[in-house]
Order: C-alpha cells, then sequence, then structure tokens
C-alpha cells in the first residue's frame, strides 16, 4: 500500500500486536483478531506516524497518505462487495481514534461515515427500512457535527428533545422517518448557523475531515490533561481506525455490548459486561440508556452468546490479561469490533494479577509488574466503618469501591476550585464526560444519576480508585440550580455526603470511614514483590505504636524517628521550656535530669517495639524557639486573669526569651547539629537515654540496635565534634553498665555541602540517610513552608517545574547530589548504610530514583509501606532492564 516510499496505513489483516506503537491499541488489536480469524468488520489503520507527520506538515496530510487511504477503500470494497460513495449496497465507516494506551473516552468515534442523501437511498433500498436508514443518517450527522465540526452536542440533543415534545413521544424509538427527516433537517441548519458551512456530502471530504479531527483530538484540551495526569508523553500521537460499519440497531436480533473478561470491580473471575439490544455504537458506552447485564444475552440468543464467550476466553489466553471487548450483533451475526487490556479497580487489579500467576498463565515477575503503585495506595483508602449505622438515601450501581465524604459540587470546575482550596469534594453529575476529567480527579468520589458499569464515570472513577455510585435513577439532578432532589428530599451545592462505591449506597452527612486494608491478595503479590526487590522498606515512626503499625505493614526498620515529638507530649513541655530558660548549663543539666527517664521510656518501646531491626534516632532538630510557640497568648490569658506575680513573671521570662531566640529564617538557623554544638548537654541526654534503653533491653534478652543520627551536618568539623563528645557519653554509659550494646553513630544528607563533602564525612559517619524534604528546599533555595502554598503550585500548572520538587525528587538538581554524596560516601567507606527519609522515600517515581543509585532503603510513613514495596519491586525489576 506504500506509494512514495513511506507505509502510513495497514490493512487490520497485515497488523499484530507488535505494531501497537504505530497502529495504536485498537488497530493492533483488530489486526490481531482478524488474523486469529474473529469476526470483524473489515478495516484499516491510518498510523501514529501519520498523525505525527499531519502535525509536522502544519494539520495537512502527509504525502501519500490520501492515495493509501484511497486504495485501502477500494481493499474493503472488494472484501465486503460494497461500494463506498455509491448509492448502489454503499459502504459504511466508523472512524474512531486509537492510541498506543488507551484513554477511555479521550477521542469519541464517528459513525455511519459515508451517507448523503444518495447513499441514504441506497441503504433504505438494501434494508428496506426507511427509518433505519434515516436515524442511521440522523447519526451520522450529529456524530459528525459535534465530534468533527466542533458543535456543542446539547444543541443536538436540544432538537430532538424539542422534536418529541412536538409530536408528543417521549422515546427515540417511537420518532418516524419522518420525524429523523426533520431533525435533520434541524442538525443541517444548526451547523450552518454554527460553523459557517454547508454540511458536508462527498463521503470522501467526509472521511478526511473525520480522519484530521481524531488527528486533531490527540491535542484537545481532554486528552491533553489526561496525559498531563498519568503522565504520558505528548508525542506519541494517535492512531486513526476505519472500518466497515455492522448495525447494532436493525432491530431486535441486533445489538451492541462491552464486556471484561473477569468482573474489573473485584477481578471474579466471570465474564461482565452489558448490551442493549437495537442499539449502536456508543449507546451502550455513553451511558444514556440503561443496559442489560451479559448474563441475560445467555438466554435472548444463546448462540451468539456461546461464540462470544469463546472468543472472550481465546482472547483473554492469547493476551495473558484481562480484555475490554466491544462487540456488535447485526441481525444475529456476532462481530468483534475491540479488544484490549480492560480497566479494573485496584482490587480487581491486585486479584486478576495474583489469580493469573495461580492459573500458571503469568509469572509473578508480571504480576508485580502489572499492578501500579497507585493501585495498591488506593487499596489502603478508606471505607465505612461496618459497625457504623447508615441510612442511604439513594442506592445506585457500585461502580469503583472505596468510600469517601465530601460537600457537593455540580461542576467539574467547581469540584477543582474547591479541591485546590483543601476541600474533600464529591463531584455529583447526571453523566460524565471527558470534558470533566479535571473535576473528577480533584474530586473525592463521583456519584451519577445514568450510565451503567461501563459509563465513563465508572471507568475514569476505577482508573483513578476513586469511589464511584453511578447510574443512581431516583437522583433528580438541576446542575443549574445546583441541586438535586431524591424521595422528596433536596440536597444542595456545598451540603455533605458519603458515597459508598463499594456498596453504591449515597448518605447524606459524614459517616465514620476505617482505613482500607491490606487484603490477603495484596500481601501474597506484596510478598512476590518483596523476592523481586533489592531496597529495603523501612518505615518513618515517632512512637511505639507507630513502630508496630510500621512492623506490621512489613517495615525492615525505622529509617526516621524524630524526637521533636516527644519534648511536647503531655507533661514534658514545661520541663522542655524550663531547660530552654535555664541561665547556666549547670541549671539546664538540673531540667535534662527529668527529661532523661522520660526520653528513656520512649526509646525503649521504640527499640522493643522494633527488636532485631535497626532504629534510625535523629537527635533534636528544630530550632528552641518553637517550644516557646504562643507564650504571648499565654501571657496575655495570666493577665486577663489577675494572675500572681510568680506566674505573670514566669511567662514574661518565656516571651523575652522567645524574643531573644527569634531568627529571621529559622530553617536556616539556630536548628540540628548547630544546635548540639552550642548546647551539648542536650544530645547528651538524649544519647544517654537511648544507650541506657538499649542496655535494659539486653538485660531482657530483647536486641535492640540503635542508628543515631546527627542532623543538618555542613561541614565535616559540625559532626566530628558533636560525635566525639557523644560517643565520649555512649562510653561512659556502658564502662557504668558494665556491659555494651551495638550502635552506630551517622549523619543526615540535608544541605549540599554535606552531598558535595560525603567523603569526608563518611569516614566519621557509619551511615549517611538523604533528608530529601531539606536537601530540596536548600538545594533549590525554597523554602517549603512558604512556596507549597503560593507559587510552587503556579510553577507546576505553568510548567515552570514538572512536578513539585517536595513531593517527586528532582532527579537533576537533588538527584545530582544524592548520587555525588552516595558514591563518595561508598569510596570511603565501603559497608556505609544508605537511606533516604524524606517524603520522596515513599514516593514511586524517587524510590526507582533510589534504587538507581544504589540505596540501601527507603523510609517513608508506615502507611506508606505496601506502595514502598511494590514501587522498589518495580524499581528493580526496571533497574534490570536496563542493566541488561
Ligand atoms: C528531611 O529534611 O528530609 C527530614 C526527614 O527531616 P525533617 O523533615 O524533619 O526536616
Ligand atoms: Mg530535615
Amino acid at each position: 500500500m506504500s506509494s512514495n516510499g513511506h507505509q502510513w496505513v495497514y490493512a487490520f489483516r497485515d497488523g499484530d500486536e507488535s505494531m501497537r506503537n504505530l497502529l495504536g491499541g485498537k488497530g493492533a488489536g483488530s489486526a490481531e483478531m482478524t488474523t486469529a480469524g474473529m469476526p470483524v468488520p473489515p478495516g484499516f489503520t491510518i498510523t501514529t506516524e501519520a498523525c505525527l507527520a499531519y502535525f509536522e506538515s502544519n494539520e495537512s496530510f502527509p504525502e501519500g497518505l490520501q492515495s493509501q487511504i484511497d486504495a485501502a477503500l477500494i481493499d474493503i470494497e472488494s472484501q465486503t462487495g460494497k461500494n463506498f460513495g455509491s448509492s448502489d449496497n454503499p459502504l459504511l465507516v466508523s472512524v474512531r481514534s486509537g492510541a498506543r494506551v488507551s484513554m477511555p473516552g479521550m477521542m469519541d468515534t464517528v459513525l455511519n461515515l459515508g451517507l448523503n442523501t444518495q447513499t441514504m437511498a441506497g441503504l433504505t433500498e438494501l434494508t428496506g427500512d426507511e427509518r433505519f436508514s434515516k436515524d442511521a443518517y440522523r447519526r451520522f450527522v450529529q456524530g459528525f457535527g459535534s465530534i468533527v465540526l466542533g458543535i456543542d452536542s446539547r444543541a443536538f440533543e436540544a432538537v430532538i428533545e424539542a422534536h418529541k415534545e412536538t409530536v408528543q413521544k417521549t422515546e427515540d424509538p417511537e420518532l418516524t422517518a419522518e420525524d429523523w427527516e426533520t431533525v435533520t433537517a434541524q442538525f443541517k441548519d444548526i451547523i450552518r448557523r454554527e460553523s459557517g458551512e454547508v454540511f458536508p456530502d462527498d463521503p470522501r471530504e467526509q472521511l478526511a475531515r473525520a480522519v484530521q479531527a481524531v488527528f486533531k483530538s490527540w491535542n484537545g484540551k481532554r486528552a491533553i490533561d489526561y496525559r498531563n495526569f498519568h503522565r504520558l508523553p505528548h508525542d506519541w500521537g494517535t492512531a486513526c481506525n476505519v472500518q466497515t460499519m455492522v448495525f447494532g440497531n436493525m432491530g431486535e436480533r441486533s445489538g451492541t455490548g462491552v464486556a471484561f473478561t473477569r468482573d474489573p470491580n473485584d477481578g471474579n473471575p466471570v465474564l461482565y459486561g452489558e448490551y442493549l439490544l437495537n442499539a449502536q455504537g456508543e449507546d451502550v458506552v455513553a451511558g444514556v440508556r440503561t443496559p442489560q447485564p451479559i448474563s441475560t444475552l445467555q438466554n435472548a440468543m444463546p448462540s451468539v452468546y456461546k461464540e462470544f464467550q469463546a472468543y472472550a476466553e481465546k482472547l483473554e489466553s492469547h493476551y495473558t490479561e484481562m480484555q475490554d471487548l466491544e462487540f456488535t450483533i447485526e441481525d444475529g451475526k456476532l462481530f468483534m469490533l475491540q479488544t484490549r487490556a480492560g480497566k479494573r479497580s485496584p482490587a480487581a487489579a491486585i486479584r486478576i494479577a495474583v489469580d493469573l500467576v495461580n492459573e500458571g498463565k503469568i509469572t509473578k515477575e508480571t504480576a508485580v509488574q502489572r499492578v501500579e503503585a497507585t493501585q495498591v495506595d488506593a487499596m489502603l483508602h478508606p471505607r465505612i466503618d461496618g459497625t457504623a449505622k447508615i441510612s442511604p438515601i439513594a442506592q445506585g450501581l457500585n461502580a469503583s469501591p472505596g468510600a469517601a465524604s465530601g460537600t457537593v459540587a455540580f461542576t467539574a470546575d467547581t469540584a477543582a476550585t474547591r479541591a485546590e482550596n483543601g476541600d474533600a469534594v464529591i463531584l455529583v453529575r447526571p453523566e460524565t464526560s471527558p470534558d470533566d476529567f479535571h473535576g473528577m480527579a480533584a474530586s473525592q468520589a463521583i456519584l451519577t444519576s445514568r450510565g451503567g458499569a461501563t459509563s465513563h464515570a465508572a471507568i475514569v472513577a476505577r482508573q483513578l480508585g476513586l469511589p464511584a455510585v453511578v447510574g443512581c435513577e431516583n437522583l433528580l439532578i438541576d446542575v443549574s440550580a445546583g441541586t438535586f432532589r431524591v424521595d422528596g428530599l433536596e440536597v444542595s451545592d456545598g451540603d455533605v455526603l458519603t458515597v459508598d462505591g463499594s456498596t453504591g449506597n449515597v448518605m447524606l452527612g459524614e459517616v465514620p470511614l476505617i482505613p482500607g486494608e491490606v487484603t490477603p491478595e495484596l500481601e501474597q503479590l506484596l510478598e512476590w514483590a518483596d523476592d523481586i526487590r533489592r531496597l529495603e522498606t523501612w518505615a518513618n515512626a515517632d512512637t511505639p505504636v507507630e513502630a508496630e503499625l510500621a512492623r506490621s505493614y512489613g517495615a525492615q526498620g525505622i529509617g526516621l524517628c524524630r524526637t521533636e515529638h516527644m519534648f511536647r507530649e503531655g507533661n514534658r513541655l514545661p520541663i522542655v521550656q524550663d531547660m530552654i530558660l535555664a541561665e547556666t548549663e549547670e541549671e539546664r543539666r538540673k531540667s535534662l535530669t527529668r527529661l532523661l527517664p522520660i526520653q528513656r521510656d520512649d526509646f525503649y518501646g521504640i527499640l522493643k517495639a522494633m527488636h532485631d531491626l535497626p532504629v534510625v534516632i535523629r537527635l533534636l532538630d528544630p530550632p528552641l524557639h518553637e517550644f516557646l510557640a504562643g507564650v504571648e497568648n499565654e501571657l496575655a490569658d495570666l493577665e486577663a486573669r489577675d494572675a500572681n506575680a510568680e506566674d505573670l513573671a514566669l511567662a514574661q521570662r518565656k516571651v523575652t526569651r522567645a524574643n531573644e531566640l527569634h531568627e529571621a529564617n529559622p530553617m536556616l538557623g539556630l536548628r540540628g547539629c548547630r544546635l548540639g554544638l552550642i548546647y551539648p548537654e542536650i544530645y547528651e541526654m538524649q544519647v544517654r537515654a537511648i544507650i541506657e534503653a538499649a542496655l535494659q533491653l539486653k538485660a531482657e534478652g530483647v536486641r535492640a540496635r540503635p542508628e543515631i543520627m546527627i542532623p543538618l551536618v555542613s561541614h565535616i568539623a559540625e559532626l566530628k565534634t558533636v560525635e566525639s563528645g557523644l560517643r565520649e557519653t555512649a562510653a561512659a554509659v556502658q564502662r557504668d553498665a558494665g556491659d555494651e550494646i551495638e550502635f552506630k553513630f551517622g549523619t543526615m544528607m540535608e544541605v549540599p555541602r554535606a552531598c558535595l563533602t560525603a567523603g569526608e564525612i563518611s569516614a566519621t559517619a557509619e551511615f549517611l540517610s538523604f533528608g530529601t524534604n531539606d536537601l530540596t528546599q536548600t538545594t533549590f533555595g525554597i523554602s517549603r513552608d512558604d512556596a507549597e502554598g503560593r507559587f510552587l503550585l503556579r510553577y507546576v500548572e505553568d510548567g515552570i517545574l514538572p512536578e513539585n520538587p517536595f513531593q517527586v525528587l528532582d532527579r537533576a538538581g537533588v538527584g545530582a547530589l544524592m548520587e555525588i554524596a552516595a558514591r563518595a560516601g561508598r569510596t570511603a567507606r565501603n559497608d556505609i548504610e544508605i537511606g533516604i527519609c524524606g517524603e520522596h522515600g515513599g514516593d514511586p517515581s524517587s524510590i526507582e530514583f533510589c534504587e538507581s543509585i544504589g540505596l540501601d532503603y527507603v523510609s517513608a510513613s508506615p502507611y506508606r509501606l505496601p506502595v514502598s514495596r511494590i514501587a522498589a519491586a518495580h524499581a528493580r525489576l526496571e533497574q534490570g532492564f536496563r542493566d541488561r
């Protein structure tokens, strides 16, 4: 089919799965089904390369494309015996986009292309059904008008509704051939008015325009939003599939449907889907009419069902993956229109991956690779507490599991704006469309009044891991008034709602939720991930309870125990404040002596909970004035209450001291090891408490493995001075106890200078831990506390930064410093232990980077552990590919 040497067009029978990048997912799937001998209506695919070439040549077809399309049409004509543009047995085609990975609903399908008044007459003659062909033409004009010419589809819907009113009919099937003719004429008027052009009659022109529209839709706002959200490249382009039309709306022996080879909600291995008899194309997916469950097709058309089931099994085995299938039945004959990997809920993704391993179809590595870290994350999301009493105000289809509460928003824009202000939002729509994507992604849950399990809302919610209830038909939504009514109850914009996507229940107000869980399938998958990953997964935990939780989630150590929290709890703050107010070292030591047993208990609890595993304890880090926050109010309160002179004097001293300690840039001020240098007795007390706790545990037969971490070092001299003093303390405590314990001294890498001199530092430090929260602040020179709420998100929105560097590690800057430090550290001390304990330690992309520079562990919140475990396995598998 190549005319100038470059092949832009491939017949379905000439393609295969290996050409997915060129043919897109739909094209490759149609090719595979065709070559497997399944009944696929003949068609061809215009390549993604053609789409890119179209953009490169200023939105015109590259040389050779038009002639290859013409040749491909002749090929279809000879396969079908139909003729494109002829009134005698006319060939009609559908035109669909199809990128490399499926983007549900991103680009719409134009159906019945090739119709005009002459070919329509031919269709009438062929089918003997004038109403059918006039309806077909109406659908084409409507689809072409909205998708290709960009006219708001609501204008067309309004015409249909108005006409129904005029002729006093309520349902589309009641409309006659004449009705459709009138409606179509009005559509054409709208098109002429809105676009300034006459509706094109020439089928070749129609096709060229539709192909261009498919190409352009790659750069439409909704497609770009989707790719941005999923971090997909913008330079793939989309393929375009042109395929012979088959008609699901030729009566009750015809129909159309979609089905998954396994249940996309929970992964149950049963055929799951829906169909509509006497319906065409997108009727099922659009969710406008409520379809029948696929299992009932077994009774309606047993042989078709059997044939379809056999194809479903064959395709799933062929792809060793759950498939999402589209089919049409034309007058009793089954046609397969599409096969692709099915979108699924996180729970289903995990169940299916584990089942496919158990069925011997895929390896454990493939299973781990197929489950995304975000899906594991979604599993850990809340659900409704089983003991809570609930009274649902409505019930719909449980389309995507999980539960959430939030305030009702009726438009995607409102939802997005409110979410930006930190509100939890429930997006309530009659149905959703790709234009709503940004609002859906920003919401906690989705609720629609129309549509089925394969409607846009359901698919997108599952993919985002958001709870969704769809097809809640009792809701009467009035978007413009900002209300919905259900059984006499009115709910307005801003009211609080709880949506349970696992049961389909909708409740007014908040309902108690409990956190997500690690199901047996997830545990199984995580165990496989554990066998694959090299990186250890540790957790940040400050209390024994958190440490136990971390252990139960599979923590292999504590990567960061922040001790400042221990200084604030309960009755400790007054002692800490006394210590800060002390004028002499002796006075300070007195307060510290009171803190010592309390701290020892803290460490005892954590070290015990983490017995046999390493626990990195960071010595006090924040500036001291943080412990005097709010003392002005305290003084004002006492003054207002005429408190006694002694209390007033103490409060006054605190205020004076707080003022003395005030710093213009506290994050760059007297904190971290600088504090340990100026007030060595604080760190001494902490080290004494750690060693004493470990000694006590040892005496009880428990192996404690403390690792003492000195924060915010920038110069080796700081570390050396602090560390040598503390080693003496540790030695003295052990000498006094007449026993020894195992422990390490190390430091954090939070300042560029420390990273650049990590070789020197590692001669003293036995371990390094990247504090990437501070390291990101100090590398960018951006104050996290000030920037995130203000300019940083703008930066990301405007594309100045690809993402928030406090969430996703900046590899080129912060990462480069880490790489330098890790290499120098290992050269200086080959058994040095290196990890990360900043927020990035729980972010999949950052974990991948940590794998690539050979860190020993990543540490993040205990709740992130399942995510870290799977992400570390993904990183290892990726690295394995790279090393090969
Ligand atoms: C860090 O800076 O990355 C870190 C873990 O310390 P903190 O967040 O407590 O400053
Ligand atoms: Mg820090």
